[in-house]
């Protein structure tokens, strides 16, 4: 069944020429938001992300990039808006521009990516009287030799300063971001650093395997999905001892609530700024890499994007069913909604996957099992090699061509 399913996406799953799109359609009324920040003071090794050196001339050029780009798309209302990078928390006179014509629309969470560094008691304040209510804190880990390796401008020590601020700014939801790599390291690493995290009680915890990126220093080896699984295993023991539930595939959270932070698990998105996705049911469309043509894109009053994929109904209802199995559940009454068309297909590839074990069904609610979970790992991280790393690459070389 899998393996029919990603001999289907790799034949039909291509890019799509230039449509003369000029806006997106979304089938929702309110859609998430997403604004990528590229500028970091310090490149980590182990970054897959698109990223410019920080340049307080050219990131003050950006906010008024990302504004032009905003007011394209009209007027929308989103039902929450998360900033990520590069380091969108590295200069606050940028993110306060920014968030003064982006909040207005924004029903929901106004969500950031805070470096450690960057997690000063004053410098919290300020985010907080911003109107920053969600808070991913960018640990990666407690252990200084995993920090190394990782190619971080910070230490464990580093780490719990900024954590111990974090947790008594008074943020709505904090969650605090943990990576690990099983090839250089024994899962005990990752269990150690799930362990000192779940004692401090943050709502949520994600936790994620290193991805080796072809254009990091890491290209040379692969993800072994097995040993991440084993150790996921463990941490799903910790988790249990500690209070807290796997909730998406990648995060744990306390077992007492039922919100989450997540830039990626959002039903329908319109991505602003360099490198950002947007997702409409119909496309994926991806901004380009390019700060020159991202610049005349926007003086043309066009759209800045950089790679396009036109999606069939089924392809789309695809996409969606893996983003709500992510969260691990999946409303089929909603995907009937949004993808009427494509019902019969769907309904038929969600029965086999039941009786394969992977889901199970209350009502019209198809839940995630174990084995399911990992067999989504597995799928996750496929998607990975097999389609976002080629995308970015390709971006990338776009952009330092210019
Ligand atoms: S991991 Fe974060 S801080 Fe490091 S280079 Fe990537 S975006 Fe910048």
């Amino acid at each position: 069944m899998f393996e029919f399913l990603k001999l289907y996406a790799k034949l039909s799953v291509k890019p799509s020429k230039d449509i003369g799109l000029t806006s997106y359609v979304f089938p929702s009324e309110t859609i998430g938001l997403y604004l990528h920040v590229p500028f970091c003071r310090h490149f980590c090794d182990f970054c897959p992300y698109h990223k410019l050196k920080y340049d307080a001339v050219l990131a003050r050029e950006y906010v008024d990039l990302v504004r032009r780009e905003y007011l394209l798309h009209g007027r929308k209302q989103f039902n929450s808006l998360y900033i990520g990078g590069g380091t969108p928390s590295g200069d606050l006179e940028v993110l306060k521009n920014l968030l003064s014509f982006l909040h207005e629309n924004v029903s929901g969470e106004i969500a950031l990516e805070v470096h450690p560094l960057d997690a000063s008691v004053e410098k919290l304040r300020e985010m907080k009287a911003l109107g920053v209510n969600y808070i991913s804190l960018g640990v990666q880990s407690f252990n200084d030799a995993v920090l190394k390796h990782f190619g971080r401008d910070h230490t464990a020590k580093d780490n719990f300063l900024a954590l111990a601020n974090v947790l008594d700014a008074g943020f709505d939801f904090i969650d605090v971001d943990l990576v690990f790599d099983p090839l250089s390291f024994s899962g005990k690493a990752a269990q150690s650093d799930l362990e000192k995290v779940m004692k401090l009680s943050p709502q949520q915890i994600s936790v994620y395997p290193m991805m080796r990126f072809s254009y990091t220093k890491f290209r040379d080896t692969r993800n072994s999905s097995r040993r991440e699984l084993m150790i996921f295993d463990k941490l799903d023991e910790i988790a249990e001892k500690n209070g807290y539930k796997r909730d998406t595939l990648w995060t744990y959270l306390r077992k007492d609530l039922n919100r989450r932070y997540t830039s990626v698990a959002r039903e329908f998105y319109l991505g602003l700024g360099l490198s950002a996705s947007t997702y409409t049911g119909e496309l994926f469309a991806t901004n380009t890499f390019s700060l020159a043509r991202y610049r005349e894109s926007i003086t043309e009053n066009k759209p800045p994007i950089g790679s396009l994929f036109q999606l069939s109904t089924f392809q789309g209802a695809l996409y969606y069913s893996f983003w709500a199995l992510y969260t691990g559940q999946l409303d089929f009454s909603k995907l009937n909604r949004y993808f009427p068309k494509a019902n019969k297909k769907l309904r038929f590839l969600l029965e086999s996957l039941r009786v394969m074990g992977y889901l199970t069904r209350k009502d019209e609610l198809y839940l995630l099992t174990p084995r399911g979970r990992k067999k989504l790992h597995c799928i996750e991280e496929w998607l990975t090699y097999a389609y976002i790393d080629p995308l970015w690459r390709k971006l990338r070389s776009e952009s330092t061509q210019i």
